[in-house]
């Protein structure tokens, strides 16, 4: 059944990929909820593997309270981020300065720095030198999450459909089906959410393909990992945290931002991929 009109008829509807809700494409122009772009988005995507998402759950600010939210303003405010223009890396730098004060009180490190000079990347797959509004938006809606909500919490902003692809996801990794995975085998997960469609053709996709899930079928490209993930790291990691049992609660609550994180539509990766 239609969100907007309440009918049914099966032929057009669009079905969100993340939400049970379904669109008709006529009754979305008369709304005038997206911009004819996106809706050639969804007439394209919705039916496909990749899937779209509706703009309630493309939208991953709305996922924040009300005190979360004028927090989020007042800090864009003292940074003089204006909202919806496009942010460019020096002002990226320039508010993630702020903020880090701002939430935690401290300058960031050199290796923050750089961090944050790769999430610019990440944000702009595109390389347009500009990173849009929402894109920024959401990336900082996903800090304030990670900051403040608990993993417990971030679960229950899970949809059925989100819960049911983690499942089949972990039931893939869990070959022996003791009901364990290895830490390792979850982190490894944590990239393949982001089943996205990209523009470019650039492929880096490779590392993927070891991975047996449902979800990285059809997929093409997935975002930026590359150039996002410093050499840096991993190494260090010790062999036992690597193998340490991971059971499905677990896995869940770990996987939780970064299958929100995969929410929206854009080709942009809103969240730090763990090394
Ligand atoms: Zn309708
Ligand atoms: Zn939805």
């Amino acid at each position: 059944m239609c969100e907007v009109c309440e009918v049914w008829t099966a032929d057009d509807l669009y079905p969100c990929r993340i939400c049970t809700r379904m669109f008709h494409d006529g009754c979305l122009r008369e709304l005038g909820y997206l911009r004819a772009e996106a809706l050639q988005e969804m007439r394209d995507t919705a039916h496909t593997v990749t899937g779209w998402s509706c703009y309630y759950c493309d939208n991953l600010n709305l996922l924040l309270t009300e005190e979360e939210m004028y927090s989020l303003m007042e800090t864009f405010k003292q940074c003089k981020i204006i909202p919806e223009s496009c942010i460019v890396s020096d002002e990226l730098l320039q508010y993630r300065h702020h903020a880090s004060k701002h939430l935690f009180d401290k300058d960031l490190t050199d290796e923050q720095e750089e961090e944050v000079l790769a999430q610019f990347a990440a944000l702009d797959p595109e390389k347009k030198g500009h990173i849009e509004w929402s894109d920024f938006l959401y990336f900082e809606s996903l800090v304030v999450l990670k900051k403040f909500r608990s993993e417990n919490s971030m679960v229950r902003l899970l949809t059925a459909k989100e819960r049911n692809t983690a499942r089949t996801v972990f039931l893939g990794l869990d070959l022996d089906e003791d009901g364990v995975i290895t830490r390792s085998e979850s982190r490894q997960t944590q990239q393949s959410w982001y089943h996205k469609q990209s523009k470019d053709s650039q492929s880096c996709n490779v590392r993927l393909m070891g991975l047996c899930s449902p979800m990285n079928c059809g997929i093409s490209h997935v975002g930026p990992i590359c150039e996002s993930s410093p050499a840096s790291s991993g190494s260090e990691r010790s062999k036992t945290d690597e193998n340490r049992p991971v059971t499905w609660a677990d896995f869940l609550r770990e996987s939780a931002i970064y299958v929100l994180a995969a929410r929206p539509n854009s080709s942009a990766m809103h969240i730090r991929l763990p090394l």
